[in-house]
């Protein structure tokens, strides 16, 4: 299969001089572009006649408020309330996006000279919110897998459902995801990978217009083939591929998956991973885009 081309990312060096250090002006530049594309609007009531005031990067909004409603590029986003430089949080934002496998907040804190690693995980946390990509829905040939995380390492498919009630398994975060081949994943964290719990993420994530959903055969999947053309795989038979019918694209979403949540993030708590997975999905979904960055500030 040809390779599309690389994506572009910002090297380290483009990203000084975009942002020199102590350039406070040029990160707000940067973020009134990408978060205002076509005019600066009132983040409050969304008008789009604000007065620029004497004072760099801040506006008025003559609409929402009886005395005007004075707001900067800042106000509404991850960025407001903070005592960092807006260079740092493009930094962290920079760092997560460029690494394959994530940053631990120990990594980041180091990286950018923090005295403690709580200030990195909570700016992580907050870019990482910043990523929650808006509902996607896949069409094509879709694949659809969980997989788990924590507890211990078994065998995959022989401990991920234990036969309990809902097919939970005890002491491991469920993620389940679809992937488009060659295109988006949509991965999300669910309590259990009953039928009920699986009908409801495809009817969210899968269009009706697909044209095929590869799964294997837990009985968690029974139900799709009434609503879509639906394939499954046998691996208790050591069967893979079968001509299109495989779930290999989203096993390799997995693998990079879980070589960042084991690998650097080691014990991810249940009440975060969902972040973990918007970024891991946020990374994957933007691969081939070429302005990676500026797409992710945009969403701050
Ligand atoms: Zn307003």
């Amino acid at each position: 299969m040809r390779r599309p081309k690389a994506v572009h990312q910002l090297t380290s060096a483009q990203f000084d001089a975009m942002f020199p250090v102590g350039d406070e002006d040029a990160c707000k530049t940067y973020l009134v572009a990408r978060r205002w594309p076509n005019g600066v609007v009132c983040p409050r009531c969304g008008n789009a006649k604000v007065y620029k005031l004497a004072s760099g990067f801040h506006w008025q909004c003559e609409v929402c408020a009886k005395d005007g409603y004075r707001f900067s590029c800042i106000a509404g986003t991850i960025f407001e309330n903070t005592n960092k430089p807006l260079r740092d949080w493009f930094k962290i934002t920079h760092l997560i996006l460029t690494s394959k496998k994530g940053m631990s907040a120990r990594q980041l804190g180091r990286y950018m000279g923090f005295g403690s690693v709580k200030t990195a995980w909570l700016m992580g946390h907050k870019i990482r919110t910043a990523l929650i990509e808006p509902e996607i829905k896949l069409g094509g040939i879709v694949e659809i897998d969980e997989t788990f995380v924590g507890g211990k390492a078994h065998n995959k498919h022989a401990d991920k459902r234990d036969g309990k009630p809902g097919g939970t398994a005890s002491g491991k975060a469920i993620v389940v995801g679809a992937v488009r081949r060659k295109g988006n994943v949509v991965a999300r964290v669910i309590e259990n990978v009953s039928a009920a719990t699986l009908d409801r993420f495809v009817s969210e994530a899968v269009s009706n217009k697909v044209s095929l959903i590869c799964t294997d055969q837990w009985t968690g999947y029974r139900n799709l083939k009434k609503a879509f053309p639906h394939a499954t795989i046998d691996h208790s038979r050591k069967e893979y591929v079968t001509g299109a019918v495989h779930t290999n694209t989203i096993e390799g979403f997995w693998s990079i998956f879980k070589r960042g949540v084991v690998g650097t993030f080691h014990n991810v708590s249940k009440k975060y991973l969902h972040l973990y997975v918007a970024e891991f999905q946020f990374r994957y979904n933007n691969r081939f885009n070429e302005d990676i960055f500026g797409t992710a500030i945009a969403g701050c």
